[in-house]
């Protein structure tokens, strides 16, 4: 275990009650979710985990206090979240999935959007939001905003009566199926960009018209499910209109970033998970005459992953102490984005072979971690995330 940062009696406390948590409502099913099929009805989901973590208030950690939270700052959801993926990297995301979708409500929406979709989150234990933005034709340009009118997404909305109905597709939306409240990114203008002519809608589950018609199944992070959504003629009253704003551009605001530090912190967990393992296991097992970690090629491996591990830590949590100060440096978490995606990979990958041929065997945790980390090169990195802090780069200071 590690404790290199210094943690104030609070921050040490969460710590502990995250590690308490992991080892006794995670550790216990993690392999097992992960190996299950992924399928309609969502039979791996961990729904008793996500009771246990309602009851001792771990979902709902990063809302205001009025809202049944703590007002979790970004280290302390680092810490936590360092945690809980240490452990399980799904499970994780789907407690820090619990804090970020409902910021969008906390900052943006309506008194009454506020009170009922916070309430819901806060009383029930299963309530979960989901964000839906991606459609099959229309990723990374909604991330990295074509200007032009006809990029990015297409999800059709038209005014009717007090409302709006939405047709259209969403696919790879985190928690499909498992979320009791869609929030639906809609164009309302299709003259202008995709930033400046979209609006947000509410969509609870049971809304007419509203289906999950498929279930992702992916190599990594199995049990948090991806699902595809279909919108055939859903109406939306006005006051599930985010903000009651029909062009919302949420860009840049007290969001910017948390997408970024979240992922990198749950990559930092894994990569602290297999880098322990590995040691553990250089040191016990015995080749040549003596343990592994004597022959000098395996100590080097571990040096250098033991680097690539401290600088990828310092990085994060030192972003997410800017970050918890009040200061939203883009440029920093999305370099810690980056930055924990690289060594994620090459230190679960090095601590594989450390094990030879246990590496590879299911019944160790190792090719489990290389899986779960290969969906880092697919969410925090790759070609548009490189242009986005370039471009994050050349704004004014
Ligand atoms: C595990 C997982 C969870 C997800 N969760 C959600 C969710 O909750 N909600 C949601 O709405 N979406 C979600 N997504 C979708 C995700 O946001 C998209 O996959 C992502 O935006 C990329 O879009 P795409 O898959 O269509 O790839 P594309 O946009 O088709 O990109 C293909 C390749 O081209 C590169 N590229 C694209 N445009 C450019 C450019 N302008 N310059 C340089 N390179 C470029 C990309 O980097 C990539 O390498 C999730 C995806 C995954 C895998």
């Amino acid at each position: 275990m590690m404790d290199e940062f210094e943690l104030t009696d609070q921050q040490k406390a969460f710590q502990t009650l995250a590690r308490e948590f992991a080892e006794r409502h995670i550790k216990p099913i993690a392999a097992e979710i992960d190996r299950m099929e992924v399928k309609m009805g969502l039979p791996n989901f961990p729904w008793d985990m996500l009771r246990e973590a309602h009851k001792i208030g771990l979902k709902t950690i990063a809302f205001p206090m009025e809202y049944g939270g703590m007002a979790a700052d970004h280290l302390t959801q680092v810490i936590i979240t360092d945690e809980l993926a240490y452990v399980d990297a799904t499970c994780a995301k789907t407690i820090s999935q619990c804090w970020k979708q409902p910021q969008y409500i906390i900052h943006f929406g309506t008194k009454d959007q506020r009170d009922r979709f916070l309430g819901a989150m806060r009383d029930e234990p299963t309530y979960m939001m989901a964000g839906a933005i991606t459609e099959p034709d229309y990723g990374s340009d909604n991330m990295l905003p074509y200007e032009e009118p006809e990029g990015g997404l297409k999800l059709s909305v038209k005014r009717k009566g007090d409302g709006y109905v939405l047709n259209g597709v969403k696919h790879f939306i985190a928690l499909g199926g498992a979320a009791s409240l869609y929030i639906v990114r809609g164009r309302t203008d299709k003259t202008v960009s995709v930033r400046k002519g979209t609006g947000r809608f509410l969509v609870p589950k049971d809304t007419p018209g509203f289906s999950v018609t498929a279930q992702h199944d992916k190599i990594g992070f199995r049990a948090y499910p991806n699902g595809q959504l279909a919108f055939e003629d859903v109406y939306v009253p006005k006051e599930n209109l985010l903000g009651g704003k029909e062009n919302y551009d949420v860009s840049g605001g007290p969001l910017a970033g948390w997408n970024e530090l979240e992922l990198a912190a749950t990559a930092m967990g894994i990569a602290r998970a297999a880098f322990e393992a590995a040691l553990d296991y250089a040191k016990q097992r015995v080749q040549g005459g003596k343990t592994i970690i004597e022959h000098q090629a395996v100590a080097g491996l571990l040096a250098d992953m033991y680097m690539d591990l401290q600088a990828g830590r310092s990085l994060v949590w030192q972003t997410a102490r800017i970050f918890s100060s009040g200061r939203r440096d883009t440029k920093m978490s999305m370099a810690s984005a980056r930055f924990a995606t690289k060594v994620v990979l090459k230190i679960t990958t090095d601590a594989l072979t450390i094990f030879g041929g246990m590496g590879v065997m299911k019944e160790l945790p190792l090719e489990k971690y290389v899986r779960d980390t290969m969906i880092f090169t697919h969410l925090a990195d790759g070609p548009a995330r490189q242009v986005k802090a370039g471009n994050l780069l050349m704004r004014p200071e």
